[in-house]
Protein backbone atom coordinates (compact mmCIF):
# COMPACT_ATOMS: atom_id res chain seq x y z
CA UNK A 1 0.00 0.00 0.00
CA UNK A 2 1.12 3.39 -1.08
CA UNK A 3 1.59 6.37 1.60
CA UNK A 4 -0.52 9.14 1.31
CA UNK A 5 -0.38 12.48 2.88
CA UNK A 6 -2.98 13.65 4.83
CA UNK A 7 -4.04 17.25 6.25
CA UNK A 8 -7.09 16.03 8.03
CA UNK A 9 -5.53 14.98 11.87
CA UNK A 10 -9.01 14.04 13.45
CA UNK A 11 -8.40 10.61 13.61
CA UNK A 12 -5.29 11.23 15.03
CA UNK A 13 -6.59 12.61 18.10
CA UNK A 14 -9.15 9.75 18.86
CA UNK A 15 -6.10 7.41 17.97
CA UNK A 16 -4.13 9.51 21.15
CA UNK A 17 -6.84 8.24 23.23
CA UNK A 18 -8.18 10.39 26.37
CA UNK A 19 -7.66 10.67 30.42
CA UNK A 20 -4.42 11.46 31.25
CA UNK A 21 -3.07 15.22 31.74
CA UNK A 22 -0.44 14.32 29.70
CA UNK A 23 -2.64 13.37 26.88
CA UNK A 24 -4.92 16.46 26.99
CA UNK A 25 -1.98 18.80 26.91
CA UNK A 26 -0.69 16.72 23.48
CA UNK A 27 -4.14 16.51 21.93
CA UNK A 28 -4.21 20.64 22.71
CA UNK A 29 -1.43 20.92 20.86
CA UNK A 30 -2.01 18.82 18.33
CA UNK A 31 -5.14 20.09 17.53
CA UNK A 32 -3.80 23.84 17.33
CA UNK A 33 -1.03 22.66 14.42
CA UNK A 34 -3.33 21.05 11.86
CA UNK A 35 -3.11 23.90 9.60
CA UNK A 36 -0.07 24.09 9.94
CA UNK A 37 0.95 20.45 9.39
CA UNK A 38 -1.27 20.08 6.33
CA UNK A 39 0.90 23.20 4.68
CA UNK A 40 3.73 21.69 4.97
CA UNK A 41 2.21 18.03 3.95
CA UNK A 42 1.46 20.00 0.57
CA UNK A 43 5.15 21.81 0.02
CA UNK A 44 7.13 18.28 0.85
CA UNK A 45 4.51 15.90 -1.42
CA UNK A 46 5.41 18.96 -4.28
CA UNK A 47 9.09 18.82 -3.06
CA UNK A 48 9.15 15.19 -3.34
CA UNK A 49 6.84 14.34 -6.85
CA UNK A 50 5.88 11.10 -6.96
CA UNK A 51 8.46 9.10 -5.57
CA UNK A 52 6.78 5.85 -4.02
CA UNK A 53 6.35 5.69 -0.68
CA UNK A 54 4.97 2.65 0.96
CA UNK A 55 2.67 2.57 3.89
CA UNK A 56 3.94 1.18 7.09
CA UNK A 57 1.99 0.03 10.46
CA UNK A 58 3.48 1.78 13.45
CA UNK A 59 3.17 1.08 16.91
CA UNK A 60 3.84 4.05 19.10
CA UNK A 61 4.43 2.90 22.67
CA UNK A 62 5.00 6.19 25.00
CA UNK A 63 6.60 4.24 27.88
CA UNK A 64 7.21 7.11 30.00
CA UNK A 65 3.31 7.69 29.90
CA UNK A 66 2.41 4.39 31.38
CA UNK A 67 1.27 3.47 35.01
CA UNK A 68 3.92 0.73 35.15
CA UNK A 69 6.29 2.66 35.15
CA UNK A 70 5.49 5.57 37.56
CA UNK A 71 4.03 8.14 35.07
CA UNK A 72 5.28 10.65 37.12
CA UNK A 73 4.70 13.42 34.18
CA UNK A 74 1.19 13.22 34.21
CA UNK A 75 0.32 14.60 37.34
CA UNK A 76 2.87 17.93 36.86
CA UNK A 77 1.72 19.12 33.57
CA UNK A 78 -0.69 21.83 35.53
CA UNK A 79 2.35 22.09 37.82
CA UNK A 80 4.95 23.74 35.98
CA UNK A 81 6.49 19.73 35.45
CA UNK A 82 8.68 19.19 31.88
CA UNK A 83 6.77 19.61 29.13
CA UNK A 84 9.04 18.94 26.47
CA UNK A 85 8.68 15.62 26.36
CA UNK A 86 5.31 15.60 25.39
CA UNK A 87 5.61 18.37 22.98
CA UNK A 88 8.02 16.21 20.81
CA UNK A 89 5.57 13.06 21.22
CA UNK A 90 2.78 15.16 20.15
CA UNK A 91 4.99 16.27 17.01
CA UNK A 92 6.09 12.42 16.37
CA UNK A 93 2.42 10.82 16.21
CA UNK A 94 1.68 14.26 13.85
CA UNK A 95 4.81 13.60 11.37
CA UNK A 96 3.96 10.39 11.46
CA UNK A 97 0.49 10.24 10.58
CA UNK A 98 0.62 13.16 7.83
CA UNK A 99 3.23 10.88 6.08
CA UNK A 100 0.24 9.02 5.83
CA UNK A 101 1.42 5.60 7.67
CA UNK A 102 -0.85 3.37 9.76
CA UNK A 103 -0.81 4.06 13.27
CA UNK A 104 -1.39 2.22 16.53
CA UNK A 105 -0.41 4.45 19.84
CA UNK A 106 -0.47 2.97 23.26
CA UNK A 107 0.16 4.53 26.85
CA UNK A 108 0.14 1.46 29.37
CA UNK A 109 1.48 -2.30 29.32
CA UNK A 110 -2.21 -3.66 28.99
CA UNK A 111 -2.48 -1.84 25.10
CA UNK A 112 1.23 -3.00 24.23
CA UNK A 113 0.37 -7.00 25.43
CA UNK A 114 -2.68 -6.32 23.32
CA UNK A 115 -1.34 -4.80 20.06
CA UNK A 116 2.04 -7.23 20.20
CA UNK A 117 -0.39 -9.91 20.54
CA UNK A 118 0.62 -11.53 23.98
CA UNK A 119 -1.70 -12.71 25.56
CA UNK A 120 -2.72 -10.89 28.75
CA UNK A 121 -1.46 -12.35 32.17
CA UNK A 122 1.22 -14.03 30.23
CA UNK A 123 4.29 -12.09 31.37
CA UNK A 124 7.29 -13.26 29.16
CA UNK A 125 5.68 -14.94 25.90
CA UNK A 126 8.44 -17.37 24.86
CA UNK A 127 7.32 -17.74 21.47
CA UNK A 128 8.31 -15.79 18.70
CA UNK A 129 5.71 -14.38 17.17
CA UNK A 130 5.20 -12.74 13.93
CA UNK A 131 5.33 -8.69 14.74
CA UNK A 132 2.50 -6.96 12.88
CA UNK A 133 4.24 -3.66 13.11
CA UNK A 134 7.25 -2.57 10.71
CA UNK A 135 8.62 0.21 13.21
CA UNK A 136 7.91 0.08 16.86
CA UNK A 137 8.91 4.37 17.97
CA UNK A 138 8.94 3.71 22.19
CA UNK A 139 11.23 4.83 24.42
CA UNK A 140 13.50 3.79 27.26
CA UNK A 141 11.14 2.88 29.34
CA UNK A 142 8.89 0.77 26.27
CA UNK A 143 12.13 -0.45 25.51
CA UNK A 144 12.12 -2.27 29.13
CA UNK A 145 8.58 -3.57 28.53
CA UNK A 146 8.86 -4.79 25.16
CA UNK A 147 12.10 -7.17 26.67
CA UNK A 148 10.37 -8.61 29.51
CA UNK A 149 7.14 -8.83 27.31
CA UNK A 150 8.23 -9.96 23.26
CA UNK A 151 10.22 -12.96 24.92
CA UNK A 152 12.37 -14.27 22.14
CA UNK A 153 10.91 -12.05 19.44
CA UNK A 154 12.58 -8.94 20.74
CA UNK A 155 15.67 -10.15 19.53
CA UNK A 156 14.48 -11.45 16.43
CA UNK A 157 12.60 -7.73 15.75
CA UNK A 158 14.90 -5.18 17.69
CA UNK A 159 16.36 -3.50 14.62
CA UNK A 160 12.42 -2.13 13.96
CA UNK A 161 12.97 -0.28 17.40
CA UNK A 162 13.47 3.50 17.38
CA UNK A 163 14.01 4.61 20.93
CA UNK A 164 13.50 8.50 21.83
CA UNK A 165 15.47 9.50 23.56
CA UNK A 166 16.06 13.37 24.98
CA UNK A 167 19.86 13.71 25.61
CA UNK A 168 21.44 10.79 23.51
CA UNK A 169 23.06 7.83 23.91
CA UNK A 170 26.85 7.46 22.60
CA UNK A 171 28.30 4.08 21.64
CA UNK A 172 30.28 3.41 24.13
CA UNK A 173 27.60 3.03 26.69
CA UNK A 174 25.37 1.12 24.14
CA UNK A 175 28.06 -1.71 23.81
CA UNK A 176 26.85 -4.08 26.73
CA UNK A 177 30.36 -5.88 27.27
CA UNK A 178 32.50 -2.85 26.32
CA UNK A 179 30.44 -0.66 28.73
CA UNK A 180 30.83 -3.03 31.13
CA UNK A 181 34.50 -3.48 30.51
CA UNK A 182 35.49 0.39 30.80
CA UNK A 183 33.36 2.45 33.43
CA UNK A 184 30.56 3.24 30.83
CA UNK A 185 27.83 1.40 31.91
CA UNK A 186 24.31 3.21 33.11
CA UNK A 187 20.90 2.43 34.25
CA UNK A 188 20.23 3.42 30.74
CA UNK A 189 22.65 2.32 28.18
CA UNK A 190 23.76 -1.40 27.18
CA UNK A 191 20.87 -2.24 24.71
CA UNK A 192 23.10 -2.96 21.55
CA UNK A 193 21.47 -1.37 19.30
CA UNK A 194 22.55 0.30 16.30
CA UNK A 195 23.26 3.69 17.49
CA UNK A 196 21.18 5.30 15.01
CA UNK A 197 18.00 3.83 16.48
CA UNK A 198 18.13 6.63 18.92
CA UNK A 199 16.48 9.51 18.47
CA UNK A 200 17.41 12.73 20.00
CA UNK A 201 15.39 16.21 20.74
CA UNK A 202 18.53 18.09 19.44
CA UNK A 203 21.38 17.11 17.03
CA UNK A 204 23.27 16.16 19.77
CA UNK A 205 25.89 14.12 18.32
CA UNK A 206 25.56 12.53 15.11
CA UNK A 207 26.15 9.51 16.32
CA UNK A 208 22.17 8.99 16.98
CA UNK A 209 19.41 10.15 14.62
CA UNK A 210 18.12 13.39 15.38
CA UNK A 211 14.40 13.36 15.73
CA UNK A 212 13.28 17.20 16.75
CA UNK A 213 10.01 18.28 17.57
CA UNK A 214 8.39 21.87 15.99
CA UNK A 215 7.39 25.28 16.61
CA UNK A 216 4.85 27.01 15.94
CA UNK A 217 5.55 29.51 12.50
CA UNK A 218 5.00 32.79 11.87
CA UNK A 219 4.18 34.17 8.12
CA UNK A 220 5.36 37.55 7.21
CA UNK A 221 1.91 39.71 8.35
CA UNK A 222 2.43 38.40 11.70
CA UNK A 223 6.58 38.69 11.66
CA UNK A 224 5.84 42.75 10.65
CA UNK A 225 2.94 42.95 13.54
CA UNK A 226 5.65 41.14 16.27
CA UNK A 227 8.09 43.48 15.45
CA UNK A 228 6.22 46.58 15.82
CA UNK A 229 4.78 45.20 19.16
CA UNK A 230 7.84 44.45 21.30
CA UNK A 231 8.36 46.19 24.42
CA UNK A 232 12.02 46.67 24.28
CA UNK A 233 12.46 46.96 28.32
CA UNK A 234 10.39 43.15 28.78
CA UNK A 235 11.98 40.31 29.66
CA UNK A 236 10.32 36.34 30.38
CA UNK A 237 12.50 34.03 32.60
CA UNK A 238 12.40 30.53 31.55
CA UNK A 239 11.53 28.01 33.60
CA UNK A 240 8.36 27.08 35.14
CA UNK A 241 9.50 25.46 38.64
CA UNK A 242 10.28 27.86 41.56
CA UNK A 243 13.19 26.11 41.97
CA UNK A 244 15.12 27.54 39.67
CA UNK A 245 14.97 30.90 41.01
CA UNK A 246 16.72 29.66 44.44
CA UNK A 247 19.59 32.74 44.95
CA UNK A 248 22.98 30.65 44.45
CA UNK A 249 24.36 34.18 43.21
CA UNK A 250 21.53 35.46 40.96
CA UNK A 251 20.66 38.45 43.22
CA UNK A 252 23.56 40.24 41.15
CA UNK A 253 22.99 39.58 37.81
CA UNK A 254 18.74 39.93 38.43
CA UNK A 255 19.40 43.00 40.23
CA UNK A 256 21.28 44.56 37.14
CA UNK A 257 18.86 43.07 34.82
CA UNK A 258 15.89 44.74 36.72
CA UNK A 259 18.02 47.98 36.56
CA UNK A 260 16.58 47.84 32.20
CA UNK A 261 14.14 45.24 32.55
CA UNK A 262 10.89 44.57 33.61
CA UNK A 263 10.80 40.90 34.74
CA UNK A 264 8.46 38.37 33.93
CA UNK A 265 8.03 34.78 35.10
CA UNK A 266 5.81 31.52 34.36
CA UNK A 267 6.39 30.13 37.31
CA UNK A 268 3.99 27.47 38.68
CA UNK A 269 2.35 28.44 41.55
CA UNK A 270 -0.92 27.26 43.91
CA UNK A 271 -2.19 29.71 45.92
CA UNK A 272 0.50 32.08 47.55
CA UNK A 273 2.98 33.66 44.99
CA UNK A 274 6.51 31.57 45.56
CA UNK A 275 9.01 32.67 47.66
CA UNK A 276 11.64 31.91 45.56
CA UNK A 277 10.44 34.79 43.40
CA UNK A 278 11.40 38.31 44.06
CA UNK A 279 8.65 40.70 44.37
CA UNK A 280 9.72 42.86 41.60
CA UNK A 281 8.94 40.04 39.45
CA UNK A 282 5.86 39.71 37.43
CA UNK A 283 5.01 36.18 37.74
CA UNK A 284 1.99 35.31 35.22
CA UNK A 285 1.68 31.27 36.69
CA UNK A 286 2.35 28.38 34.42
CA UNK A 287 0.53 29.57 30.76
CA UNK A 288 -1.70 27.75 28.72
CA UNK A 289 1.08 26.86 25.76
CA UNK A 290 -0.56 29.31 23.00
CA UNK A 291 -0.87 32.15 26.11
CA UNK A 292 2.68 31.94 26.25
CA UNK A 293 3.60 32.72 23.21
CA UNK A 294 1.80 35.47 23.15
CA UNK A 295 3.98 36.68 25.91
CA UNK A 296 6.54 35.89 24.26
CA UNK A 297 5.33 37.80 21.47
CA UNK A 298 5.47 40.73 23.52
CA UNK A 299 8.50 40.62 25.32
CA UNK A 300 12.10 41.48 24.01
CA UNK A 301 14.43 39.17 26.30
CA UNK A 302 13.93 35.21 26.69
CA UNK A 303 16.75 34.76 29.85
CA UNK A 304 17.72 31.95 31.09
CA UNK A 305 18.90 30.81 34.14
CA UNK A 306 20.93 27.71 33.90
CA UNK A 307 18.19 25.19 34.06
CA UNK A 308 16.26 23.69 32.55
CA UNK A 309 18.57 22.56 29.97
CA UNK A 310 17.88 22.21 26.39
CA UNK A 311 14.26 22.54 26.20
CA UNK A 312 11.50 23.84 23.41
CA UNK A 313 11.35 27.08 25.05
CA UNK A 314 14.20 29.02 23.95
CA UNK A 315 13.59 28.10 20.11
CA UNK A 316 9.60 29.31 20.80
CA UNK A 317 11.17 32.40 22.29
CA UNK A 318 13.06 33.01 18.90
CA UNK A 319 10.19 32.26 16.81
CA UNK A 320 9.06 34.88 18.32
CA UNK A 321 11.37 37.72 18.35
CA UNK A 322 12.65 37.34 21.18
CA UNK A 323 16.27 37.25 21.59
CA UNK A 324 18.12 34.52 24.01
CA UNK A 325 20.02 34.81 26.63
CA UNK A 326 22.16 32.48 28.40
CA UNK A 327 25.21 31.66 30.60
CA UNK A 328 28.29 29.71 29.45
CA UNK A 329 28.97 26.98 31.49
CA UNK A 330 32.74 27.18 32.62
CA UNK A 331 33.79 24.05 33.36
CA UNK A 332 30.99 22.44 30.53
CA UNK A 333 28.14 20.41 32.70
CA UNK A 334 28.42 16.61 32.15
CA UNK A 335 27.76 13.37 33.61
CA UNK A 336 30.55 13.44 35.74
CA UNK A 337 29.80 16.37 37.44
CA UNK A 338 26.20 17.16 37.04
CA UNK A 339 23.55 15.80 39.00
CA UNK A 340 21.24 16.11 36.06
CA UNK A 341 23.38 14.63 33.43
CA UNK A 342 24.33 11.35 35.87
CA UNK A 343 23.84 8.35 34.56
CA UNK A 344 22.66 9.27 31.31
CA UNK A 345 24.46 7.56 28.80
CA UNK A 346 26.86 10.07 27.23
CA UNK A 347 29.67 11.77 28.36
CA UNK A 348 28.85 14.80 26.37
CA UNK A 349 29.83 18.11 27.36
CA UNK A 350 27.46 20.99 27.28
CA UNK A 351 28.93 24.47 27.31
CA UNK A 352 25.31 26.72 28.36
CA UNK A 353 22.36 25.90 29.08
CA UNK A 354 21.00 25.43 25.07
CA UNK A 355 23.77 24.57 23.22
CA UNK A 356 21.65 24.25 19.84
CA UNK A 357 21.17 27.56 20.22
CA UNK A 358 24.33 28.78 20.73
CA UNK A 359 26.22 26.51 18.03
CA UNK A 360 23.40 26.55 15.38
CA UNK A 361 21.23 29.86 15.89
CA UNK A 362 23.75 32.44 17.80
CA UNK A 363 23.92 36.60 17.36
CA UNK A 364 21.88 38.61 16.94
CA UNK A 365 19.07 36.00 18.27
CA UNK A 366 21.40 34.03 21.07
CA UNK A 367 23.84 35.49 23.38
CA UNK A 368 25.80 33.16 25.75
CA UNK A 369 28.27 35.10 28.41
CA UNK A 370 29.63 34.76 31.83
CA UNK A 371 26.50 35.16 34.21
CA UNK A 372 29.39 35.68 37.19
CA UNK A 373 31.13 38.67 35.44
CA UNK A 374 28.41 41.67 35.73
CA UNK A 375 30.04 43.95 33.35
CA UNK A 376 29.62 41.44 30.49
CA UNK A 377 25.73 40.74 31.53
CA UNK A 378 25.10 44.35 31.83
CA UNK A 379 27.21 45.10 28.45
CA UNK A 380 24.86 42.77 26.66
CA UNK A 381 21.70 43.67 28.17
CA UNK A 382 22.38 47.53 27.02
CA UNK A 383 23.42 45.93 23.16
CA UNK A 384 20.15 43.48 23.18
CA UNK A 385 18.06 46.51 24.24
CA UNK A 386 19.30 48.19 21.16
CA UNK A 387 19.24 45.56 18.36
CA UNK A 388 16.25 44.85 16.18
CA UNK A 389 16.07 41.22 15.82
CA UNK A 390 13.56 39.19 13.03
CA UNK A 391 11.58 36.04 14.48
CA UNK A 392 13.87 33.28 13.21
CA UNK A 393 13.02 29.31 13.17
CA UNK A 394 15.88 27.01 11.75
CA UNK A 395 14.15 25.00 8.95
CA UNK A 396 14.81 21.88 10.98
CA UNK A 397 12.30 22.62 13.53
CA UNK A 398 9.78 23.63 11.06
CA UNK A 399 6.87 21.10 9.91
CA UNK A 400 8.43 20.92 6.75
CA UNK A 401 11.62 20.32 7.90
CA UNK A 402 10.65 17.84 10.93
CA UNK A 403 8.51 15.53 7.74
CA UNK A 404 11.54 15.65 5.63
CA UNK A 405 13.51 14.16 7.73
CA UNK A 406 11.42 11.89 9.30
CA UNK A 407 10.56 10.23 5.78
CA UNK A 408 14.24 10.15 4.75
CA UNK A 409 14.71 8.00 7.98
CA UNK A 410 11.18 5.81 6.81
CA UNK A 411 12.97 5.63 3.71
CA UNK A 412 16.33 4.97 4.22
CA UNK A 413 17.04 3.69 7.65
CA UNK A 414 17.29 0.25 7.68
CA UNK A 415 18.75 -1.45 11.17
CA UNK A 416 17.44 -4.91 10.12
CA UNK A 417 19.89 -5.43 6.89
CA UNK A 418 22.57 -8.22 7.85
CA UNK A 419 25.18 -6.39 8.44
CA UNK A 420 27.61 -6.12 6.30
CA UNK A 421 26.11 -7.39 3.54
CA UNK A 422 25.76 -3.97 1.25
CA UNK A 423 29.18 -2.91 3.19
CA UNK A 424 32.78 -3.63 1.94
CA UNK A 425 33.56 -6.26 4.85
CA UNK A 426 35.77 -4.74 7.70
CA UNK A 427 38.67 -6.55 6.56
CA UNK A 428 38.71 -6.10 3.42
CA UNK A 429 39.82 -2.54 1.40
CA UNK A 430 37.71 -1.33 -1.48
CA UNK A 431 40.09 1.20 -2.14
CA UNK A 432 37.43 3.55 -3.85
CA UNK A 433 38.80 6.88 -2.42
CA UNK A 434 41.15 9.76 -4.23
CA UNK A 435 42.95 11.98 -2.36
CA UNK A 436 41.72 15.89 -2.22
CA UNK A 437 44.15 17.86 -4.74
CA UNK A 438 45.43 19.58 -0.97
CA UNK A 439 46.35 15.98 0.22
CA UNK A 440 44.89 16.97 3.72
CA UNK A 441 42.14 14.46 3.34
CA UNK A 442 40.54 11.86 1.18
CA UNK A 443 37.50 12.04 -1.15
CA UNK A 444 35.10 8.90 -2.60
CA UNK A 445 35.80 9.12 -5.96
CA UNK A 446 32.97 10.49 -7.74
CA UNK A 447 33.38 8.36 -10.64
CA UNK A 448 33.79 5.09 -7.90
CA UNK A 449 30.44 2.69 -8.23
CA UNK A 450 28.38 3.94 -5.41
CA UNK A 451 28.04 1.63 -2.79
CA UNK A 452 24.35 0.44 -2.96
CA UNK A 453 21.82 0.66 -0.32
CA UNK A 454 24.43 2.50 1.41
CA UNK A 455 22.99 6.01 3.06
CA UNK A 456 23.74 8.23 3.12
CA UNK A 457 25.13 7.62 -0.27
CA UNK A 458 28.71 7.38 -0.38
CA UNK A 459 29.69 10.39 -2.65
CA UNK A 460 29.16 12.79 0.44
CA UNK A 461 32.00 11.03 2.08
CA UNK A 462 35.14 12.96 3.16
CA UNK A 463 37.60 11.66 5.47
CA UNK A 464 39.80 13.68 7.71
CA UNK A 465 42.54 12.63 10.27
CA UNK A 466 41.98 14.45 13.35
CA UNK A 467 44.43 16.12 15.55
CA UNK A 468 45.37 14.62 18.69
CA UNK A 469 43.26 14.69 21.49
CA UNK A 470 40.06 15.85 18.55
CA UNK A 471 37.02 14.05 18.42
CA UNK A 472 35.14 13.27 15.17
CA UNK A 473 31.96 15.45 16.01
CA UNK A 474 34.32 18.32 16.10
CA UNK A 475 36.98 17.34 13.77
CA UNK A 476 34.32 17.20 10.72
CA UNK A 477 32.88 20.83 12.37
CA UNK A 478 36.28 22.24 11.67
CA UNK A 479 36.06 21.85 8.12
CA UNK A 480 31.39 23.11 8.02
CA UNK A 481 31.42 19.02 7.89
CA UNK A 482 29.62 17.01 10.40
CA UNK A 483 30.56 13.17 11.24
CA UNK A 484 28.74 10.61 9.94
CA UNK A 485 29.26 7.45 11.43
CA UNK A 486 27.26 4.94 9.08
CA UNK A 487 30.87 5.87 6.83
CA UNK A 488 33.08 4.57 9.55
CA UNK A 489 33.15 1.11 7.45
CA UNK A 490 34.87 2.58 5.00
CA UNK A 491 38.20 4.15 6.30
CA UNK A 492 38.55 1.18 8.46
CA UNK A 493 41.55 -0.14 6.64
CA UNK A 494 44.93 -0.04 6.63
CA UNK A 495 44.83 0.93 3.16
CA UNK A 496 42.41 4.22 4.29
CA UNK A 497 45.53 5.32 6.40
CA UNK A 498 47.97 5.14 3.34
CA UNK A 499 45.89 6.85 1.60
CA UNK A 500 46.00 9.72 3.73
CA UNK A 501 50.18 9.27 3.39
CA UNK A 502 50.17 8.08 6.98
CA UNK A 503 51.95 4.42 6.88
CA UNK A 504 51.19 1.98 9.46
CA UNK A 505 54.01 0.41 11.72
CA UNK A 506 51.83 -1.68 12.63
CA UNK A 507 48.10 -2.25 12.47
CA UNK A 508 45.91 -3.93 15.51
CA UNK A 509 41.92 -4.53 15.42
CA UNK A 510 40.45 -4.05 18.72
CA UNK A 511 37.30 -3.09 20.40
CA UNK A 512 37.65 0.81 20.85
CA UNK A 513 35.40 3.81 20.58
CA UNK A 514 37.66 5.82 19.45
CA UNK A 515 38.85 3.85 16.39
CA UNK A 516 40.21 4.07 13.67
CA UNK A 517 43.14 6.07 14.83
CA UNK A 518 46.56 6.49 14.98
CA UNK A 519 48.48 6.55 18.37
CA UNK A 520 51.76 8.83 18.48
CA UNK A 521 54.41 7.80 19.07
CA UNK A 522 55.07 4.98 16.67
CA UNK A 523 52.86 4.72 14.01
CA UNK A 524 50.36 2.52 15.18
CA UNK A 525 47.35 2.30 13.17
CA UNK A 526 44.60 0.83 14.87
CA UNK A 527 41.02 -0.65 13.54
CA UNK A 528 37.63 -1.19 14.72
CA UNK A 529 36.86 -4.55 15.63
CA UNK A 530 33.61 -3.96 16.67
CA UNK A 531 30.92 -2.40 14.51
CA UNK A 532 28.69 -0.94 17.27
CA UNK A 533 31.66 0.98 18.54
CA UNK A 534 31.89 3.19 15.86
CA UNK A 535 31.51 6.45 17.54
CA UNK A 536 31.71 10.23 16.22
CA UNK A 537 32.10 11.24 20.03
CA UNK A 538 34.67 10.62 22.18
CA UNK A 539 38.86 11.89 22.37
CA UNK A 540 41.98 11.20 23.81
CA UNK A 541 45.04 12.69 23.65
CA UNK A 542 47.00 9.76 22.64
CA UNK A 543 44.89 8.91 19.52
CA UNK A 544 44.75 10.92 15.99
CA UNK A 545 41.25 9.63 15.44
CA UNK A 546 39.96 8.73 11.21
CA UNK A 547 36.80 10.58 10.35
CA UNK A 548 34.19 9.74 8.45
CA UNK A 549 32.76 13.92 7.53
CA UNK A 550 29.90 14.75 5.18
CA UNK A 551 28.19 18.06 3.99
CA UNK A 552 24.88 18.76 4.98
CA UNK A 553 21.88 20.98 4.28
CA UNK A 554 21.77 24.16 5.70
CA UNK A 555 19.32 24.47 8.61
CA UNK A 556 18.35 20.80 7.83
CA UNK A 557 21.81 19.04 9.14
CA UNK A 558 20.84 14.90 9.86
CA UNK A 559 20.26 15.25 5.56
CA UNK A 560 23.39 15.49 3.01
CA UNK A 561 22.61 17.63 -0.04
CA UNK A 562 21.99 14.65 -1.77
CA UNK A 563 20.41 12.28 0.05
CA UNK A 564 16.52 12.79 -0.20
N1 LIG B 1 5.27 26.27 28.30
C1 LIG B 1 3.93 26.41 28.62
N2 LIG B 1 3.57 27.33 29.57
C2 LIG B 1 4.47 28.10 30.22
C3 LIG B 1 5.85 27.95 29.90
C4 LIG B 1 6.20 27.01 28.93
O1 LIG B 1 3.08 25.75 28.05
O2 LIG B 1 4.08 28.91 31.06
C5 LIG B 1 5.64 25.27 27.28
C6 LIG B 1 6.46 25.81 26.14
O3 LIG B 1 5.61 26.30 25.13
C7 LIG B 1 7.29 24.62 25.67
C8 LIG B 1 7.11 23.59 26.78
O4 LIG B 1 6.47 24.30 27.83
O5 LIG B 1 6.84 24.09 24.46
C9 LIG B 1 8.40 22.96 27.26
O6 LIG B 1 9.35 23.92 27.41
P1 LIG B 1 10.70 23.88 28.23
O7 LIG B 1 11.74 24.42 27.31
O8 LIG B 1 10.49 24.57 29.52
O9 LIG B 1 11.07 22.34 28.41
P2 LIG B 1 10.76 21.33 29.63
O10 LIG B 1 11.78 21.61 30.68
O11 LIG B 1 9.37 21.58 30.06
O12 LIG B 1 10.91 19.98 28.99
Amino acid sequence: VQAVFRSNLSHLLELMGSGKESLIFMKKRTKRLTSQWATAAQRLAQKLGDIQRDQKQILVHIGFLTEESGDVFSPRVLKGGPLGEMVQWADILAALYVLGHSLRVTVSLKELQSNLGVPPGRGNCPLTMPLPFDLIYTDYHGLQQMKQHMGLSFKKYRCRIRVIDTFGTEPAYNHEEYATLHGYRTNWGYWNLNPKQFMTMFPHTPDNSFMGFVSEELNETEKQLIKGGKASNMAVVYGKEASIWKPQGKEKFLAILNKYMEIHGTVYYESQRPPEVPAFVKNHGLLPQPEFQQLLRKAKLFIGFGFPYEGPAPLEAIANGCVFLQSRFSPPHSSLNHEFFRGKPTSREVFSQHPYAENFIGKPHVWTVDYNNSEEFEAAIKAIMKTQVDPYLPYEYTCEGMLERIHAYIQHQDFCAVPGSALPGTHTSPSPFVLAPNATHLEWARNASLVPGAWPPTHSLRAWLAAPGRACTDACLDHGLICEPSFFPFLNSRDAFLKLQVPCDSTEWEMHHLYPALAQPGQECYLQKEPLLFSCAGANTKYQRLCPCRDFRKGQVALCRGCL
